[in-house]
């Protein structure tokens, strides 16, 4: 046995092919059945409670969906964070302007750090850029349009 230790276990139920995890060291029974393994069919070790959900989740998912459903769900990762900070931009703008609709760069991170947005402000001013949301006036200035 190697001494590298795996604080969870992911067991497939042996009577009703149930995926689920569990903490080492506690009695074995499945959480959809409720049968006590006594030769639990171990699938997968890790130390982490995350990993272990997703194991637990890919593996109850039917073989022949589960590949397509792991490129989903990567993807959706992916698209979430652009999103919800593109939304946050108008607010950004309108929060960093002053009366006159300026927008001076300075003013523009001191916002951003204020209200501890975690988008940077590059980003924040390619994106209204190419949305016209902003014109370039100098390299330290914009001014708000619409
Ligand atoms: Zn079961």
């Amino acid at each position: 046995m190697s001494k590298k230790t795996h604080l969870y276990l992911v067991i497939k139920c042996n009577d009703c092919d149930f995926f689920f995890g569990k903490r080492k060291k506690t009695n074995f029974s499945c959480t959809r059945c409720g049968e006590i393994q006594i030769n639990p069919h171990i699938v997968g070790r890790t130390n982490d409670t995350d990993e272990l959900h997703r194991l637990v989740s890919l593996n109850n998912i039917p073989e022949e969906l589960r590949d397509d459903f792991s490129k989903l769900d990567i993807k959706a990762d992916i698209k979430k964070t652009p999103l919800e900070e593109k939304k946050s931009i108008p607010q950004i703008l309108k929060g960093s302007s002053n009366d006159q609709g300026e927008i001076f760069l300075k003013d523009l991170k001191d916002f951003l750090i204020k209200n501890k947005f975690e988008i940077d402000f590059e980003k924040v001013i390619d994106v209204s850029e190419s949305e016209g949301l902003i014109l370039r006036i100098s390299n330290e200035k914009w001014l708000m349009l619409g």
